[in-house]
């Protein structure tokens, strides 16, 4: 049988073999074979567990980190796990001593302890029994019973205060590693100092026979769970300073003794031995992590181990459509609740992966997210209480699962449409209806205007630009200026021009209204109407070419959504398009690649002929002479 899903109208071959449903699919036992797409992070991850090193993972949420350092421990001998114990100290009460014993072992000490303190108690208070009846008695026959009870009861009020508390001196074990299957993957993400470092609770009776035993309120840090085993930190940049250096110190020493970390708590006091904490490290975060991480933890990662960048899309080929069968297999799996997906379910769900990547001939791997399709798409195959989910549930799911950012572009849309800021039909000067993208997947609408003024400043013209423009927005503004004085010659020299971006609350960023301003402008100083039914996405080079921008499936489905007729796109993002079937009619792409181009089709009237003429004239002549363009 031939098995192939459609993209963009052709067929694509998805996987050589046939199956009926992902439960025919095997799913690797260990997770490290589990984990897609990220072949250099796994063999990296194998040598560092292999020789114990620390890993630095730098990449986007969702690409598999945590499952890395996850595999990582599953990789690391369980033989070296070991239990720790925290014993009272005589000498010292408030520094508990710490020993180490093989794994298992804590937990039969503490129990024999436990059964001798009980039988030495039992035995202590048999005698105390004997003793305290006898002087009863004895005082009865006597005739002296008051001053026996009074004796009795004194003994009875000395032996408490005095006599050592068996159940006190029980050691305490303050890491199990009991029938542990491999060794431990702790995760340290966002924790406090006392949960990372370890800790020694308050003791609100300090005294008084009441009190609880120092080594008995010591509570180990993460640190020291993750003895021998993998300690796992994501946003590592989040982690205070003083907590970043404690835990450079820790990887130094591989040993870092519990103390209270409450300042006014009576744990302060207490110090343990040193705890030992022979991790691995796994750090995480993204590119802005590693700026802000403390430089020496840093080196010290980089000196004694690996620095890994995530990669965020795989190569569109059969062997990685197969891996992503076979994700889907394992993503059923692991929910253990949900259907299995027949093939029709698992295209579309590849499909998606296309869509996701953004990039032609990629699939994503931001699998996180896509694991969450999926579960939608089982429990709405679930609620119709049917065996397997189909196409037609992962569907659904798409429209349900829908991220916070595209819940928040339906909402921007509806307010747009009630204000009519949106407009679909007929001609406007100096008004484009650009194209951005929120939160990486959903696009939307973003009208800008251009109006042009004389200048206030009498030497020279200034372009002002308003709407909560960012860094790489802003530049984009001055580049495009850079075209418009070319375009338009000497007039903008003596005028000011002012763009605004229309209703963008959440701030612009990126160069890809780049094209939009261009035109916005051009057509405010021709006086030239612009189309309201196209709308445009692409970044602009200061020469006037149209250069690729990200997201232009999502800016094309925003577009399509808000009843427009034409979108323009750069020529070099035409292979990314994988627009979803409900939207292929209702919108026509015009790719491009100049600016001349943009203009061609987005200028209407009587007057559009002459600019473009002009603007060909320009562009012919700029070709001959070969002049620089600025
Ligand atoms: P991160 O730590 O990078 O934010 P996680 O490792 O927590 O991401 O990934 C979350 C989930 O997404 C995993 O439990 C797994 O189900 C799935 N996942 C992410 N990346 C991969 C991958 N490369 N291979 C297989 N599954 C993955």
């Amino acid at each position: 049988m031939e098995n192939d899903i459609t993209t963009s109208g052709e067929k694509i071959e998805l996987y050589g073999e046939t199956f009926d449903t992902t439960d025919s699919i095997d799913v690797p036992e260990l997770m490290i074979d589990q984990i897609i797409g990220q072949e250099h992070a796994v063999e990296v991850v194998k040598k560092a567990a292999s020789q114990r090193r620390h890993v630095m993972m730098i990449g986007s949420p969702g690409t598999g980190k945590s499952l890395l350092a996850k595999a990582m421990a599953e990789l690391l001998p369980k033989e070296e796990l070991q239990d720790i114990l925290a014993y009272p100290n005589p000498e010292d009460n408030n520094n508990p001593k710490i020993r180490l014993v093989p794994a298992g072992k804590g937990r039969e000490i503490v129990m024999a302890h436990k059964m001798e303190a009980q039988k030495k108690v039992q035995s202590r208070n048999m005698l105390m029994m004997i003793l305290v009846f006898g002087i009863i008695i004895y005082s009865f026959y006597v005739g002296q019973l008051l001053w026996g009870i009074i004796a009795a009861i004194m003994i009875l009020l000395l032996t408490r205060q005095f006599m050592p508390k068996e159940e006190q001196m029980i050691p305490k074990m303050i890491v199990s590693n009991y029938q542990k299957e491999h060794a431990s993957f702790i995760d340290a993400t966002g924790t406090h100092a006392g949960a990372l470092l370890g800790d020694v609770r308050h003791d609100p009776f300090q005294s008084g026979g009441l009190e609880t035993p120092a080594h008995d309120r010591v509570e180990s840090g993460d640190i020291h769970k993750s003895h021998k085993g993998v300690l796992f930190i994501d946003e590592i940049n989040t982690l205070n300073l003083e907590s970043q250096q404690s835990l450079l110190t820790a990887l130094q020493e591989k040993e870092y003794p519990i103390t209270g970390q409450s300042e006014r708590s009576s744990g302060a006091l207490v110090k343990t031995e040193p705890v030992p904490c022979d991790f691995i490290m796994v750090a995480a975060g993204n590119l802005d992590a590693m700026e802000k991480m403390h430089p020496a933890l840093r080196s010290r990662i980089k000196g004694y181990g690996y620095e890994l960048f995530m990669r965020e899309s795989m190569l569109d080929t059969p062997e990685n459509r197969k891996n992503l069968v076979r994700f889907v297999a394992q993503e059923v799996m692991r929910d253990g609740h949900i259907p299995p997906f027949d093939k029709g379910a698992v295209d579309e769900v590849i499909r998606e992966a296309q869509r996701r990547a953004g990039r032609k001939g990629h699939l994503t791997l931001k699998l996180r997210d896509l694991g969450g399709l999926i579960r939608v798409a089982g429990d709405i195959a679930q609620s119709e209480e049917v065996t397997t989910v189909t196409e037609k549930h992962v569907l659904a799911a798409k429209k349900m699962a829908r991220s916070i950012e595209q819940q928040l572009a339906d909402n921007y849309l509806e307010r747009k449409k009630d204000y009519q800021l949106f407009k679909k039909k007929g001609g406007a000067v100096g008004r484009v209806n650009g194209l951005a993208v929120m939160g990486g997947d959903s696009g939307i609408v973003l009208p800008i205007m251009a109006e042009v003024t004389p200048a206030q400043s009498s030497s020279e013209g200034r372009v002002i630009a308003t709407g909560m423009l960012k860094d790489i927005a802003k530049e984009a503004v001055q580049n495009v200026s850079a075209v418009i004085k070319n375009i338009t010659g000497k007039n903008v020299i003596n005028h000011d021009i002012h763009i605004q971006f229309i209703g963008t609350y959440e701030g612009v960023e990126g160069d890809s209204a780049s094209i939009s301003i261009a035109t916005a402008v051009i057509s405010a100083i021709e006086g030239i109407p612009i189309d309201q039914s196209v709308a445009m996405t692409g970044s602009l080079s200061v020469r006037g070419d149209v250069l690729p921008i990200g997201g232009v499936t999502y800016k094309i489905e925003a577009a399509a959504q808000a009843g427009i007729k034409k979108v323009i796109i750069p020529k070099s993002n035409e292979d990314d398009v994988l627009i979803e079937e409900a939207y292929r009619d209702k919108i026509e792409i015009i790719p491009v690649t100049t600016i001349v181009e943009v203009i061609e089709h987005s200028f209407v009237g009587p007057e559009k002929n002459r600019i473009v003429e002009k603007l060909q004239n320009l562009a012919n002549f700029k070709l001959n002479l070969d002049l620089p363009d600025v």
